[in-house]
Parts: C-alpha cells; structure tokens; sequence
C-alpha cells in the first residue's frame, strides 16, 4: 500500500515535472525525460512504454517529432493537460483505481467514457443520425458532473468524449471543464460556431480538445455539411492553433471519399494546419431511413484497414507517411494482440 502511494507520488511528480520541462525542449532532453521516468516507474509496463518512447525519440521517429510540435506548439496550459491528464492521470496514474474497481466488480474498467452532451445541432448533415433523436435536448449539468466525479472516483476514469449533436453550442460546459481540471475533454464537434472568442476560452481552461469533422477536401465537406463548412471549419482550424490549443481533425468514411481521407495530401493538408491527431469512423446506417449508398464497400474497408495497419504509416520514406506518429502503429499491435475489431476508431496522434 505505501509502496503503492510512493510509486503513484513518484509517477504524478513525474508528469508534473515533465508538463514543464517539455517547453521548447530538444530531443536529447525528451530523450532524458523518458529515461527519469523509466527510473521512476515500478511497473514493469510503464518501465517498458518509457523505454520504447525514448528509442523512438532518439530514432527520429514520427513520435518525436509529433512530441516536438506538442513541445513548440502547444500553449502550456494544453500541453499540461495532455501530459498530466490525458497521459498522467487516465493511463499512468489511474492503475490502481482500475485494479480495485476490477476486483471489485470483476471486470476491468473503461478508459473513456463517451457522453452525447446535446442532440442540438446548427448544421443538418446527411445521414446524421443525431437527426433521429429530439433536436432540442441536453444531457443535463449536474447529471455529467455527478457522472464524471463517479467515474474519475470509481473507476480512474480521467479521459472524457463529448459528441452530440454539437457539443459547442453548450456554454455552460465550460464550468464543467473548469471544475475538472484532472481531466482531458476531447469534443467532436462540427467546428462552425468555433471562433477567436471561444478558442481562446479552451485556451484558458487548457483541457478540452476540440475534434472538428471534415469529410475530405472543401467540395466534399461542403456536399454532405453544408455549403461555406469547410471554409468555417479551416478558419476554426486557424484560430485554434493561434491560441495553442491541442486539436485534432474526425472523418467519417463514406463511399464517395474514402480515396481522399486516406491519402497522404489530406493528412498532410491537416497537419500543417495544425492538427496533432485524427480520428477516422465509417459511416453506419442508422435510424428509420438510412441511407445504404453512403456505406463503404467491402474492397474499400479493407483498403482501410490495410492502410491502418499498415506499420508502414509510420515507417515509410513519403513525408506524409513518415509524419504519421507512433499510436498508429501500437493500436495495431494492441488490436492484433486483442482482436479488437474497432481500433480504426482510435485516436491518431499526427505529427
Ligand atoms: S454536425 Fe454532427 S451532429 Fe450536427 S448534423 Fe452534422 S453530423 Fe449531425
């Protein structure tokens, strides 16, 4: 037990410490970083993640390189989140919460929990399936709150998605963010109600990371979202990286662009407007009149899943290739050695 607390002590000094030292740091000093924790941890698994990280920082690896933009060009508020959080307190630090809930119940604990937050919505997409469900509803304050402060205490739980409808047309979730400071919020959102005013608010709460959906290039978003999306959604896009703000990009795959959102100038366009990670979903027919003809086929799922797989993504020589991170490639392992079949909907760190 106080061996337990040490170690647990010793791993939040840790993320703490490397929160800060991780400004504008070098790859010899992220290099170092990993070592004090590999020294630090007493957990075989972490002793051997914090080895892993720093070879691939030492090697050039697409990991370092995406460790480096989080270093240069995140606001510190971000990048304490997204270490001392979504890292620290959802994976390295929530162990022993996961293994008392485990025995306890018997079964091990999610990792995230998945709150739709509003069925509001300002656009009317094709194929929503938000659209089947009341437009005017809203998961209720205090019943997230007292949800997230059960799952945090409960299960160790510290990493939360919120989707809808659109989450952003919600104000009073601010307080909400601000009231769980230990937690990292990634939110889906649709992007066209984000602006200088409201970036600016994620900036000072520091932990929300905002996931905006794009279906492709500019006449493919705007088919399926609405004419003059893509265009809000790049400005969104803009104001976000002005304030250093962690973000990220979501595609659902659909038939007519599959080509598009797996190739190399699509990711490549989104990194260097910013994104540090991508989220990809395939579009699932719901509701009372889905609409099958959105459905990839089989050919292009395993085109996907190829692609996916492919440890190449991070590994081969092209440059968009080359900056896919890491988490692409240990979610495939992790899903080869669970058989998960829904990796495809994990998070992808870019660089
Ligand atoms: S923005 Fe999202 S929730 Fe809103 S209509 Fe489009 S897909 Fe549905």
């Amino acid at each position: 037990m106080v061996l337990n607390a040490t170690g647990r002590y010793a791993k939040a000094t840790f993320a703490y410490v490397a929160a800060k030292l991780i400004a504008n740091a070098s790859p010899e000093s992220l290099s170092r970083l990993w070592l004090l924790f590999e020294k630090v941890s007493s957990h075989p698994a972490d002793k051997v993640q914090a080895r892993r990280f720093r070879w691939l920082v030492e090697q050039d690896h697409p990991f370092g390189r995406w460790l480096k933009r989080v270093s240069t060009e995140l606001n510190p508020k971000s990048r304490e989140s997204l270490i001392q959080n979504l890292y620290g307190n959802a994976w390295f630090l929530s162990r022993s919460a996961r293994r008392r809930f485990q025995r306890t119940h018997g079964f091990a604990p999610p990792y995230l929990v998945v709150f739709d937050v509003t069925a509001r919505c300002n656009l009317r997409c094709e194929g929503c399936w938000a659209g089947m469900y009341g437009r005017n509803e809203d998961l209720p304050y205090q019943l997230l709150d007292r949800a997230i402060t059960e799952a945090k205490h409960e299960m160790g739980v510290h990493f939360f998605v919120f989707s809808g409808g659109e989450p952003t047309l919600r104000k009073d979730l601010y307080d909400l963010y601000r009231a769980h400071a230990d937690s990292h919020f990634q939110i889906y959102t649709n992007g066209t109600l984000i602006d200088a005013e409201m970036a600016a608010q994620f900036a000072d709460c520091g932990n929300v990371m905002p996931m905006l959906s794009v279906e492709g290039d500019a006449v493919l978003t705007d088919n399926r979202r609405g004419s003059g999306v893509h265009d809000l959604v790049m400005s969104a896009m803009d104001d976000l990286r002005r304030e250093g703000v962690l973000f990220g990009f979501s595609v659902t795959a659909v038939k007519s662009n599959v080509d598009v959102i797996m190739s190399d100038e699509f990711v490549e366009r989104l990194i260097e407007r910013g994104c540090l990670y991508g989220g990809y979903f395939q579009y699932i027919p719901i509701g009372r009149n889905p609409n099958l003809d959105l459905m990839v086929t089989a050919e292009q799922r395993e085109v996907m899943r190829v692609r996916r797989n492919d440890t190449g993504w991070g590994r081969q020589c092209s440059r968009a290739r080359s900056r896919i991170a890491a988490s692409t490639e240990w979610g495939a392992a992790q899903h080869r050695r669970s058989g998960a079949l829904n990796q495809l909907c994990g998070l992808r760190p870019t660089v």
